[in-house]
């Protein structure tokens, strides 16, 4: 008999230019129990994006109707766009027994928290400042306008890393992805994760 045991939702937060996006890509391919959730938003298309892979995008009358719908598990408004996880997404992957991967923000993790999923919060830190402004100019995708919001709020969404369960320092890349993963493989193990340990272990009973 096979010890299994429930699914998670994984939530990666960070401020922008830690590393996010790249450390899921990796986890995703490197752990294939693992389904990346596709948020929906309002936020204009950046060139090279597509549509339902990296978001699915919305206008927002879209994006309102499908609140007044209840269709979203959580969502928030980021850099003045809205961003959402609909209820579905989540219960497909949970349907195909996969732990699903969230890139949201500290109000999404909130709100996952209060839905009735299980769910493990990692926070991703810049090694430090001046790295941190490093990356942001020179990962060439937001414009001079948007990398002044996004800065500007750097401080606000580093002040939420005590709300969550684990701190990493993206430091190194492969480092910092391979503590995520011990990260995950340590949470499958939690005993209370584990669905059928009172049967396997009743097992013994001579
Ligand atoms: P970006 O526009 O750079 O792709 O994302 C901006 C911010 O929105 C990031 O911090 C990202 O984690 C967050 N975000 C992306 N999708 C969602 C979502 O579905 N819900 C929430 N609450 N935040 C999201």
């Amino acid at each position: 008999m096979v010890i299994k045991n429930t699914n998670f939702c994984i939530v990666l937060s960070s401020p922008s230019g830690a590393g996010k996006t790249t450390i899921s890509k990796m986890l995703l391919k490197k752990d294939k129990s693992i389904c990346l959730s596709i948020s929906c938003t309002t936020r204009p298309k950046r060139k090279g994006e597509v549509n339902n892979k990296d978001y699915i995008f919305l206008s927002d009358t879209q994006f309102n109707k499908a609140i007044s719908q209840k269709k979203f598990i959580e969502h928030a408004k980021v850099f003045g766009f809205k961003y959402g996880t609909l209820k579905l997404t989540v219960d497909n992957f949970y349907k195909k027994k996969k732990d699903v991967l969230f890139d949201i923000d500290w109000q999404g993790f909130q709100q996952l928290k209060q839905s009735n999923k299980e769910v493990v919060g990692i926070f991703i830190l810049p090694p430090s400042k001046k790295e941190l402004i490093k990356r942001l100019k020179t990962r060439d995708r937001d414009t001079k306008e948007e990398m002044k919001k996004r800065m500007s709020l750097v401080q606000n969404e580093i002040s939420h890393f005590p709300e969550y369960d684990y701190v990493v320092v993206n430091k190194n890349l492969e480092n910092c992805v391979e503590q995520i993963k011990n990260i995950i493989s340590s949470e499958r193990l939690k005993r209370s994760r584990l669905i059928n340990l009172t049967n396997f272990v009743g097992k013994f009973q001579i």
